[in-house]
């Protein structure tokens, strides 16, 4: 895979892929405020190297939902006003009919954003041909592609694989970063190996036990996934969280980490609460006595006493998804507790999703202390899952 510093770029028109898919929320008048950020400041190294190296810049995203045609409240005019206050430098926004003559009047330097690229239903189409002819458009306005993405890498999307094909390709800083630590956590991690894995998505997460088990010392399962393990052992978990459909697959890996010396952790005690609410009644009880009508929403105290001396001494830790409702402070201390301990570690540490990224700012955890925090929860996962990512593979075949 080729990477910015293997491509020269001086008096080139040079095509970005990159993942400016945050959170909006109602403004005054009618407007959508960026509430996070995050995700435009990632791709300002790659940004900032390509103006610094005299390339003209257009910028190719996503955000939201959109279905095929333009809706006004996932236009990326926020992004573009936000971009433009980072770089220093107004970043106009131009739609795909208007690119051809608003690239022709870009200077070396210059930064322009097309307007969210899912308004055209070409870009997420499954036909091969359709998703070409609008790869061909994109890469008719550039001559050079640069993928930095992150978080659309698991996608095969017009803007992510079918247009590095017609071009010459290189990954950006972010992407480039992301693929490297991610490739040595799954290559040759410093042991001892832990992952940490909670969050709501328990189906979507079973594939990444599957791969990891034969590689990993340590699992500790919190979130709203333990409750499928706890009921594989047999235990009652009121009206928590529960794949029933996914017990038997769970059983299964309970008994694989037993053969192959894998030190599977789950909770030994659950913060209960009568509903789904920040002013729920709440108690703590042992992992094998929650009652009936009663649900599990976060781990309790000696859970997270556990689950910190077990990353305290790790080589690795790769966390994905919270160990309880952080969003409510009641639910909050489990996820803050794995949050620190990681933060207190020396190993390698490793945050790939979004929710967990969210709960260590949230709760205020020094985010310097973190190795990596992944700005792609879904391209994270299926990295840990050990599938071939469509978006990297792309540049590698085209190096
Ligand atoms: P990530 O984005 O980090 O991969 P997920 O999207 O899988 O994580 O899950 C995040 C959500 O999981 C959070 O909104 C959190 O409230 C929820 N969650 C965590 N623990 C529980 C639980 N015990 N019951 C219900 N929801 C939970
Ligand atoms: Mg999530």
């Amino acid at each position: 895979m080729q990477s910015l510093d293997d491509i020269d770029v001086a008096g080139r028109t040079v095509l970005v892929r990159a993942d400016f898919n945050v959170p909006l929320a109602d403004g005054p008048g009618g407007s959508r405020v960026i509430t996070d950020d995050g995700r435009i400041v990632a791709a300002l190294p790659t940004l900032e190297h390509l103006r610094r190296a005299g390339a003209r810049v257009v910028v190719v995203a996503h955000l939201g939902r959109a279905k095929g045609e333009p809706v006004p409240e996932l236009s990326l005019q926020p992004v573009a006003d936000r971009l433009g206050e980072l770089l220093g430098a107004p970043v106009p926004l131009a739609s795909l009919a208007e690119a051809p003559a608003a690239v022709a009047g870009l200077r070396p330097g210059d930064v322009l954003l097309l307007e969210n690229i899912r308004f055209d239903a070409r870009e997420t189409s499954r036909e091969a041909e359709e998703r070409q002819a609008l790869a061909e458009e994109l890469a008719a306005l550039a001559d050079v592609y640069v993928s930095d993405g992150f978080g659309v890498v698991h996608r095969n999307q017009a803007s992510v694989t079918d247009v590095a094909r017609l071009l010459p390709s290189a990954a950006g800083r972010l992407v480039h970063k992301e693929a490297s630590i991610f490739g040595a956590i799954m290559a040759d991690p410093a042991r001892p190996f832990v992952v940490v894995l909670g969050g709501s998505k328990v189906s979507d997460k079973l594939g990444v036990i599957g791969n990891l088990i034969a590689r990993v010392d340590r699992l500790l399962i919190g979130g709203g996934m333990a409750y499928t393990f706890l009921a594989a052992r047999g235990y009652g978990v009121g009206t928590s969280l529960l794949e029933s459909d996914q017990v038997e697959t769970v059983r299964g890996f309970l008994e694989e980490a037993e053969r192959r010396g894998v030190e599977l952790v789950l909770p030994v005690d659950i913060v209960v609460a009568d509903r789904f609410a920040a002013d729920a009644q709440t108690d703590v009880v042992a992992a094998d006595e929650i009652p009936d009508g009663w649900m599990g929403l976060d781990i309790g105290p000696r859970t997270r006493e556990i689950f910190a001396a077990r990353i305290a001494d790790a080589g690795t830790v790769v966390w994905n998804g919270p160990m309880g409702v952080f969003e409510m402070t009641p639910f909050a201390g489990g996820t803050l507790a794995v949050a620190r301990a990681m933060a207190a570690s020396d190993a390698m540490t490793v945050i790939g999703g979004g929710d967990s990224a969210a709960a260590v700012r949230i709760l205020d955890v020094d985010e310097d202390r973190f190795t990596h925090i992944s700005t792609g929860g879904g391209a994270s996962l299926e990295f840990l899952e050990g599938k071939t990512l469509p978006g990297l593979a792309v540049l590698e075949e085209t190096a």
